[in-house]
Parts: C-alpha cells; sequence; structure tokens
C-alpha cells in the first residue's frame, strides 16, 4: 500500500478501482464527467482524492450497490447534484435507516437500470436478495467488468 493510505488503478478503459487494501470501490471517467461507485467510511475522502488523482471532471452520477454504511457511508462526499442511483429496495432500506450521510437515491430502478453518460454505458441489475435487499450487480459491457459486493464477514458482523 502506497503511503497516501490508498491505491488508484485504471482496470479497463475509464474504469478505476481504489482500495485501502480491505474495503475498494470504484469510478467510471466519461468524457465530460465521472460516474462514482461506492464511497466506503474506511477509504473516507480519500475517495475523491482518488479521483482527483486521476481527472478533474466533476462526480455527475454515484452508484450504491445496496445500502450497508462500510460501502457507502461516505457519500456525502460527494456533490449534493450528483444523481444517486439504486435498487428500489436499497430506497427503501435507507429511508428506514435514516443517515444524513447516506442520501436516499434520486433514481431507483426495480429489475436493472442503463446508464449511458459520456461514451460510457453502466447498467446495474438486480437478481433478488442477495448479501442485502436490493443488492445490485454492476456490469460495464463495453468493458466486460462485473462490480458487486458479496464481504465475506462472520454472520455475526453482517449487517453494517
Ligand atoms: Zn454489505
Amino acid at each position: 500500500m502506497p503511503p497516501s493510505g490508498y491505491l488508484v488503478e485504471e482496470v479497463a478503459d475509464g474504469v478505476h478501482w481504489v482500495t485501502d487494501g480491505g474495503y475498494q470501490c470504484a469510478f467510471v471517467v466519461c468524457d465530460d464527467e465521472v460516474i462514482a461507485i461506492e464511497a466506503p467510511p474506511s477509504l473516507g475522502g480519500l475517495v475523491t482524492r482518488a479521483i482527483r488523482d486521476v481527472t478533474s471532471k466533476p462526480i455527475t452520477h454515484v452508484v450504491y450497490t445496496h445500502f450497508h454504511g462500510d460501502h457507502i457511508g461516505r457519500a456525502d462526499q460527494f456533490p449534493d447534484d450528483a444523481t444517486r442511483i439504486a435498487q428500489q429496495e436499497t430506497h427503501t432500506m435507507l429511508r428506514e435507516t435514516g443517515d444524513p450521510l447516506r442520501r436516499l437515491p434520486d433514481v431507483t430502478f426495480k429489475d436493472s437500470y442503463r446508464l449511458e453518460v459520456g461514451g460510457q454505458i453502466l447498467e446495474m441489475h438486480y437478481k433478488g436478495s442477495n448479501h442485502a435487499p436490493g443488492n445490485s450487480f454492476v456490469y460495464l459491457p463495453r468493458q466486460k467488468v462485473l462490480i458487486r459486493s458479496l464481504e465475506r464477514r462472520p454472520p455475526a458482523l453482517a449487517g453494517g
């Protein structure tokens, strides 16, 4: 791990992953904007710093794979006017959770959602409750990259 405390790496055309060695998240650089995928508290504000290492383009979209705080607990670092996208169960769970740092999604979907911005395509697919209600896979069909959340934690610690 570099002294910065995080590693940012382009894994496929415009698709970057960021990790602190434990948790990870990702972002996609488009022609004129950035799509952020999750913001774990373990990385905190380093997610934005990692994005800024790569590009100065504005973060316009934020994708939540599921509602757990350990994945999106620092989504507040992204601009207020960025569009938050998540499955509708995620919206329900977040409304019940009531955490101001995990703002409710602006756009929800039931089975799948296709986001096309600035030369990039990002799909979200919900295959039924797995890991958490609403947990959705993120797929970038052009790059053939699949992003999914499957923490391997003991059940007693699950639910964060
Ligand atoms: Zn989770």
